[in-house]
């Protein structure tokens, strides 16, 4: 049965040949992504094992190591010697972490945030940039522009594969636009476009909240969960949901737009003419008004709340576990929608003490989910961006282009940039 030799048939119909081209080139990729993501997960792994874990056979686990070494995502790692057998069938394979880097933008409202990630999803180098000048959308994202290739000129030696940015509100990925930010002032923002043409450098855009998803599946500690609610409550409240390794985002990615969900109790009245609404009772705005009115403390940064209550002010204290109870009621409204495994909540008080989390707990009341605050406590937001691209690269990682060779690159480059 020589198919390749058949000529078409009437039977064959005309895109036959193309659809099956598609789907070995859909296959390939889901194959190379499993084996990338094997490694990630269990690097230094021998390709025997890579072949156990995810079902494919050992020539093609062969087949796809290669052409991950090849361009430069993975590497054998030193192999312990051993004089029985011949071969070298047990050299490890890792990631080559040090090499390439993503760049990652947030932006939140009063700072945006430009990072460099590792493969691993490690934060490298940070930055934030504050909106003193205002958030005009032109300025904001030529600073980001120029933020990164700041942090990039620094990084002597790391290659850049691509660049996520994110946000919160209404952000459609597909067209790489932030539809609508409120609290920024945003409408339709082609991010994606100003940032490539900025950059020179392929980028790609979704909410924070789904971008965090991704963070926590690929390098998080619900890594393996099959389905999961994020629920983000910064100045912007907003949920994402995924199941296995699919994150919702319906059309035009408005999923999650949980701002104006009425929370039961609360009492403070929103923009849009309700009062309690999620994002007006729960944002950070409305936390550091009420820390300010309590005379906790005097600026308008969070992270003071949490630093009061560290040093003892029950009054801090009592306000964050406060918010943690509503932002548990909230997690539980989607929770009984939606009945995931998991729920990661990403909310200061949440992420920082004990008794907050308690609090949260309680208030989801549900003992059968798995309630977590956030795998990147002190990086969540430059860790958002970045997984914007990690999860394109993680999804097909033979698009990324061919790069040097590690030895006949690296002496050439460290000489150059060593001025
Ligand atoms: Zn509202």
């Amino acid at each position: 049965m020589s198919r390749s030799a058949a000529p078409l048939s009437l039977l064959d119909p005309p895109a036959a040949p193309a659809a099956r081209r598609a789907a070995d080139g859909a296959r390939r990729r889901t194959s190379a992504s499993a084996v990338l993501r094997t490694v990630l997960e269990h690097g230094p792994v021998a390709r025997s094992t890579i072949a156990r874990l995810t079902g494919l056979s050992p020539a093609s686990v062969t087949d796809h190591c290669a052409r991950l070494d090849a361009l430069g995502l993975i590497r054998e790692t030193a192999a312990p010697r051993r004089a029985k057998g011949a071969g070298r069938p047990h050299v490890p394979v890792d990631l080559d972490a040090d090499r390439f880097v993503v760049g990652g933008v947030h932006v939140a409202v009063p700072y945006t945030s430009v990072a460099l990630l590792d493969l691993r999803g490690r934060v490298v180098a940070e930055r934030r940039l504050g909106h003193d000048e205002g958030t005009e959308p032109d300025r904001v994202l030529a600073n980001a522009a120029r933020g990164l290739g700041a942090l990039l000129s620094e990084a002597e030696g790391r290659l850049p594969l691509g660049v996520g940015v994110a946000a919160g509100g209404w952000v459609d990925r597909d067209s790489g636009t932030v539809v609508e930010h409120a609290l920024l002032g945003w409408r339709d923002v082609a991010v994606r476009d100003a940032i490539s043409e900025r950059t020179g450098l392929p980028v790609q855009v979704d909410g924070h909240a789904r971008a965090l998803v991704n963070a926590e599946r690929l390098f998080g500690r619900a890594r393996g969960s099959r389905s999961m609610l994020h629920l983000f409550v910064g100045n912007v409240v907003d949920a994402a949901f995924a199941t296995h390794d699919e994150v919702h985002h319906g059309p035009r990615s408005q999923a999650g737009a949980i701002a104006h969900l009425p929370l039961a109790g609360g009492t403070e009245p929103c923009e849009c003419g309700q009062t309690g609404c999620l994002q007006a009772e729960l944002s950070e705005r409305t936390l550091c008004r009420r820390a300010r009115e309590r005379r906790i403390i005097r600026s308008a940064n969070p992270v003071h709340v949490v630093r009061a209550a560290a040093e003892g002010d029950p009054a801090a204290a009592r306000l964050l576990v406060e918010r943690a109870r509503m932002v548990g009621r909230a997690a539980r409204l989607l929770l009984d929608v939606l009945n995931p495994e998991t729920v990661v909540v990403t909310e200061v008080g949440v992420m920082s003490r004990q008794d907050c989390l308690t609090a949260l707990r309680e208030a989801v009341g549900r003992r059968d989910a798995l309630v977590v605050p956030s795998s990147f406590p002190d990086s969540v937001l430059a860790v958002a961006g970045g997984s914007v691209a990690l999860d394109v690269l993680y999804r097909d990682p033979l698009s990324v282009p061919a790069a040097p060779k590690r030895n006949s690159a690296e002496p050439a480059r460290s000489s150059e940039e060593s001025n």
